[in-house]
């Protein structure tokens, strides 16, 4: 996990002054990395029945696809509005800097399906928790929650649901 830490860039007061980004681009373009993540996220999910994961937009869609592709399950988007066409679910939340909404089809996941939720950063937790509400009502058997980077000191785990199981590669309290 140090090489993984070693190519995440931070960048300070993007996209506003006292945030400070963790930009995983760096870390995207890294083949060494790009194939260490994907594997251990896979060992994470490998015998849980995972038919489903959800990568929320945009930096979910990465290792999102791959974890689905190393499991052999299927991969849904969850959206920024107006850009998923057919019919939709939606939920508005709080994030640490500014509101936002995110939308899924509405029969993207089947009552039969064990699901990851997977996003790159948690942060205040606003978007996983609007994420698991809309996973949620659409009655899954099981529900996993997944991130590569959890900012620890933004407490944001706690804004999520109490029974999700959450899991991060790497917790940060800086
Ligand atoms: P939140 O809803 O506050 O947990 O924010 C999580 C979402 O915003 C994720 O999709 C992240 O990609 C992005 N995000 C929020 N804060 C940061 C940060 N400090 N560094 C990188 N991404 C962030």
């Amino acid at each position: 996990m140090e090489y993984i830490k070693s190519k995440i860039r931070d960048v300070y007061d993007f996209p506003k002054k006292g945030i400070v980004f963790k930009d995983l681009t760096t870390v995207f373009k890294d083949p060494r990395a790009l194939h260490i993540i994907g594997w251990d996220l896979a060992q994470l999910y490998r015998e849980k029945g995972v038919t489903k994961v959800v990568g929320i937009e945009s930096r979910g869609f990465v290792f999102g696809s791959i974890l689905a592709f190393e499991l052999g399950a299927g991969f849904v988007p969850a959206r920024k509005p107006g850009k998923l066409p057919a019919d939709t679910v939606s939920a508005t939340f709080d994030k640490e800097y500014g509101k936002d909404t995110i939308e899924m089809h509405r029969d993207a996941i089947t009552e039969d399906d064990v699901v990851v939720i997977h996003d790159d950063v948690l942060a205040t937790g606003g978007t996983m928790a609007a994420a698991y509400e809309l996973v949620k009502s659409m009655n899954p058997k099981k529900i996993y929650v997944n991130f590569i980077i959890e900012l620890g000191q933004l407490g944001g785990r706690a804004n999520l649901p109490s029974e999700a199981e959450v899991t991060s590669l790497i917790v940060t309290n800086d």
